[in-house]
């Protein structure tokens, strides 16, 4: 997504030669019309495809969720972070590893929101190990609810989520894919 892409160059900053800051518009602060365009784009890339509902991970994915669900007409259910592990037999949990924070913690669901043979359409901020996403397709299977697919709006290319989720078979779509940070300059994957 070629206008994403320039946003990146113009407004991103590379913190500690592998994490990208986008506070400025995605993270903290948010621009709503690219907010919207990406809604647009997932909708364009997977509206072929059976989408009955959208799940992400607060609180960065929330806004792009619910941009996308608005184009297909559909809920959006976010995961809640929690730091207790005392299992209610109304959620489904599930454990992630913070790339960013370097700590562990449990995502849930409402088992109220998710219904079997749902299908699901999973988005997220960032991807950068896949931690969160298979998080969330952990939480899908509980449920047992099919995943659409995986819209990520920033795919860190040169981390490993990206592969293991083609490998598990998962059509993921990422709109601006990272190959490399070379000398504090971002280097984006060729379409
Ligand atoms: P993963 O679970 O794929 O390892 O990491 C994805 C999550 O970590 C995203 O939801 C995002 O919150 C955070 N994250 C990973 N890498 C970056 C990064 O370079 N910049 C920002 N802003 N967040 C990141």
């Amino acid at each position: 997504m070629e206008s994403l892409k320039q946003r990146i160059l113009k407004d991103g900053v590379i913190i500690d030669g592998n994490i990208l800051k986008v506070d400025s518009f995605l993270n903290h602060q948010i621009d709503p019309r690219l907010a919207f365009d990406i809604g647009k784009e997932f909708y364009n890339r997977f509206k072929n495809a059976r989408v009955d509902k959208i799940l992400t991970v607060e609180t960065s994915g929330i806004a792009f969720a619910v941009c996308t669900g608005y184009n297909f007409n559909v809920p959006v259910v976010f995961a809640k972070k929690y730091n207790g592990l005392n299992m209610s037999p109304e959620v489904y949990r599930s454990k992630i590893r913070s790339y960013t924070k370097q700590t562990d913690y449990i995502i849930s669901v409402s088992k109220e929101y998710l219904s079997s043979n749902e299908n699901i359409l999973i988005i997220d901020d960032f991807l950068a190990n896949g931690q969160a996403v298979l998080g969330l397709i952990d939480i899908a299977n509980q449920a047992k609810c099919n995943i659409t697919g995986v819209g990520i709006v920033i795919e860190k290319g040169f981390q490993q989520g990206g592969q293991i989720l083609r490998n598990l078979g998962i059509r993921l779509e990422s709109l601006a894919v990272i190959e490399s940070f070379n000398n504090n300059k971002i280097i984006f994957r060729e379409d």
